[in-house]
């Protein structure tokens, strides 16, 4: 029986990997499609991922394959033709290389089976997740940005909406993925017999987000190619107008990447111009929010005075105060003020 786990410590692989002299490459991508025997596939792909030196952390489910990995950069090649014959629905699968990356964010591999590759909270049986709507490529979003029988619906959350989105996208107010999904066909009833073009960050989440649609008789649904990272990618590439306004959230130390010049949110604290993603420096509160500088000085980086007279008790005397207390990962919702949320949402690089 081969060994299909690490039995090193994650100190010593980390400094392992640390002492690789090899450049690597990281890499990201995903696809919906059936998988009849999720442990079975794991099993060997986990195989064939360790011969190559491959880390990472890979989701495997029936619906599909979710993967964000690490590859030393000579053997990159030899991986893409690995996955491509793996699976028939993988060939020509799409893959996403991360840019400004020094290829140090993995050191082990962790192939996990989910039950879902993106959590939707669908309990339907008939639902066939791999039955997508139509890809858009960046030349054919700004092509339907122009035409007025398509309407743009944004699939990410409310605070990556609220710095940087496409013009006239729809927000879909819910939460989670999951309250959004049902939401979405309901708001969008009397629009049937539009085109319907849906879009997140990567992609994966529109992509079941279009499937879902179709599932509910929407028979025009679009979703972007790769999501805003790739839409501005291509555009850029091209030649192309930048059609997406503002700033593209994204889950790491630099929460958002600017797409546009257009700033169009609002510190939270006094109203100016701003789409500074920052979280309350108090770590008993930690909110999520838009900040603008000054505000950052006046409230010494914390949300409210609460919190900042909270800062500047004694270490243990804050501690004292957050023990007990209800901490999720809140965020602050424009509409509604508070909202806890199960979300992971990083720490800023202090
Ligand atoms: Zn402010
Ligand atoms: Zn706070």
């Amino acid at each position: 029986m081969p060994v299909l786990h690490n039995l090193v410590s994650n100190q010593e692989l980390k400094a392992r990997m640390l002492a690789e002299t090899e450049p690597r490459t990281t890499v990201s991508f995903y696809k919906y499609f059936t998988i009849a025997d999720p442990l079975a596939f794991r099993d060997v792909l986990y195989l064939q991922l360790t011969k190559l030196n491959v880390f990472g952390r890979i989701y495997v489910a029936t619906e599909g394959i979710n993967a964000q990995i690490s590859v030393p950069a000579s053997r990159y090649e030899e991986m893409k033709a690995m996955l491509y014959a793996f699976d028939p629905a993988l060939d020509n699968l799409r893959m996403n290389i991360a840019l400004d990356d020094d290829g140090k964010s993995f050191w082990v591999l962790r192939l996990k089976v989910r039950e879902r590759i993106v959590a939707d909270g669908i309990n339907d049986e008939t639902f066939d997740p791999s039955d997508v709507g139509g890809y858009l490529k960046a030349d054919e979003v700004n092509a339907m940005l122009d035409d007025p029988h398509a309407v743009f619906v944004d699939m990410r959350n409310h605070y990556e909406y609220e710095v940087g989105h496409f013009d006239n996208a729809l927000e879909i107010p819910a939460d989670t993925f999951r309250e959004q999904l049902p939401m979405a066909v309901d708001m969008l009833q009397e629009n049937k017999d539009k085109k319907i073009v849906m879009y997140c960050t990567g992609g994966i989440r529109c992509e079941k987000a279009s499937a879902w649609m179709r599932h509910n008789g929407f028979n025009n649904v679009y979703h972007i190619e790769g999501g805003i990272i790739e839409y501005a990618r291509r555009a850029r590439e091209q030649g192309l107008p930048v059609r997406f306004k503002g700033k593209n959230f994204v889950f790491d130390e630099r929460m958002g990447e600017r797409i546009s010049d257009d700033v169009i949110a609002q510190c939270h604290q006094c109203g100016a111009p701003c789409d500074t993603h920052v979280n309350c420096k108090n770590d008993g509160c930690h909110l999520l929010f838009i900040q603008c500088a000054e505000c950052a000085e006046k409230y010494h980086h914390c949300c409210s005075p609460v919190c900042m007279e909270e800062l500047a008790l004694p270490p243990e005397e804050q501690r004292a105060r957050r023990a007990g207390r209800e901490n999720g990962n809140k965020i602050f919702n424009k509409s509604r003020g508070l909202l806890n949320m199960t979300l992971k949402i990083p720490m800023p690089e202090k």
